[in-house]
C-alpha cells in the first residue's frame, strides 16, 4: 500500500457540507406599538393574543469547507459550542420580543421575531463564529424559512395535505397501452394518495413587520385556491385541468404552481418552489423562478469535489 503524503491524509483539503441542528423553545409577540389593538389584531390575528405564545424551534445550521488534518470540516464540539453560546442559550425559554436588540419594537430599526426574521438574525449572529453556507429554523413541522446570507431576501415555506383519488391513463390509448405505461395507476377505477403539499415562497423580509409577505394570506391562498377546490375529489373528473391532462404528481405540482403564481405575487412575494409529496416513496419539485438564482453562498465555492 502506497502511503499518502502527510499533507494529502484523512483527506485533507477536500470539500464537504456538515449540519448540525440545535432546539429551543421561545416565546413571542406581534405586536406593533404604533398601531391600535384594533389594527394589530387584525393584521396578526392570534399571534397579536397578550402576553405571547410559544414554539419548539428547531434550527439546521450548514456549514460548509475543506477538511482539516482530522478529516473533519470543523470539530463539532466548537460548532456546538459557538451554537449553544451565541443562540440557544441567549433564546431558550425566554420571551424572544426581550431579548435581542433587533427585536425591540420601541427601537425605529426593531422588527417582529417572527421565523425568518429570526433565522436572518441567528446567521447574523453566527456567521463570524462559523462557514455557513445555509440556514433552516422550523418554527413548527409545517411552516420554516431558509437563508442563504443574502441582505433581507430569504424563504418561507408552509406545507399542507389533501387527500385525492386520480387515474393515470391517456384517452387516446388503450387500456392494455394505458397499463404498459402507468402499471397499476392505469386500472380503470382509480386510486388514491394523502399528498403533502409544501409551498415555498420567496422575498424580502420587511425591516418593520419582519415578513416576507402576510401568512395569513398566504395560508388562505393555498386553502382557498388549492386545498378546498383538490381536497377528497377524483381529480380526473373533478378537476377540470386534469380532464385532458393526466394527473401525475408532476402535473399535479404543475397545476399548482400555475395557480399559485400570480395570487402569491399579489401579496409581495414570489413562488418560489412547490414540492408535492404523494406517497413516502415519490416527491415532485417544481420552480416558479430558477432554482438557486445567483445566490449561492461564495463558501460554497469551497467545497466542490476535489
Ligand atoms: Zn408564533
Ligand atoms: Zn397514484
Amino acid at each position: 500500500m502506497t502511503e499518502l503524503p502527510l499533507q494529502r491524509r484523512h483527506g485533507y483539503g477536500r470539500g464537504c457540507v456538515i449540519t448540525r441542528r440545535a432546539c429551543f423553545s421561545a416565546s413571542h409577540l406581534y405586536w406593533l406599538p404604533e398601531l391600535s389593538l384594533e389594527e394589530n389584531q387584525s393584521r396578526f390575528g392570534s399571534c397579536a393574543f397578550k402576553p405571547g405564545h410559544g414554539h419548539n424551534y428547531e434550527l439546521i445550521v450548514s456549514m460548509g469547507g475543506g477538511l482539516d488534518s482530522d478529516g473533519m470540516v470543523l470539530n463539532l464540539s466548537d460548532v456546538k459550542h459557538a451554537i449553544t453560546k451565541e443562540v440557544t442559550d441567549q433564546l431558550d425559554f425566554r420571551f424572544i420580543n426581550e431579548t435581542w436588540p433587533e427585536f425591540d419594537l420601541s427601537r425605529a430599526d426593531g422588527c417582529l421575531p417572527t421565523t425568518e426574521a429570526l433565522v436572518r438574525i441567528i446567521w447574523k449572529r453566527l456567521e463570524s463564529h462559523l462557514p455557513l453556507v445555509a440556514m433552516r429554523l422550523y418554527e413548527q413541522p409545517g411552516l420554516w424559512a431558509d437563508y442563504l446570507g443574502n441582505a433581507m431576501n430569504a424563504f418561507l415555506t408552509i406545507r399542507t395535505h389533501f387527500a385525492a383519488a386520480h387515474r393515470l391513463a391517456r384517452p387516446e390509448l388503450t387500456l392494455e397501452e394505458n397499463k404498459k405505461i402507468y402499471g397499476k395507476c392505469a386500472r380503470p377505477n382509480g386510486h388514491g394518495h394523502n399528498y403533502l403539499v409544501d409551498i415555498t415562497v420567496r422575498g424580502d423580509i420587511d425591516t418593520r413587520t419582519g415578513m416576507i409577505c402576510d401568512l395569513g394570506e398566504l395560508n388562505k391562498l393555498v386553502d382557498e385556491l388549492v386545498v378546498e377546490p383538490f381536497d377528497h375529489t377524483f381529480l380526473n373528473k373533478d378537476i377540470e385541468h386534469f380532464s385532458t391532462c393526466v394527473p401525475t404528481a408532476e402535473n399535479i405540482a404543475l397545476h399548482i404552481a400555475d395557480i399559485l403564481a400570480a395570487p402569491i405575487s399579489g401579496i409581495g412575494a414570489q413562488l418560489h418552489k412547490v414540492r408535492l409529496q404523494e406517497s413516502p416513496n415519490n416527491a415532485a419539485e417544481v420552480y416558479g423562478e430558477a432554482p438557486m438564482l445567483h445566490m449561492m453562498p461564495a463558501s460554497l465555492e469551497a467545497v466542490v469535489a476535489k
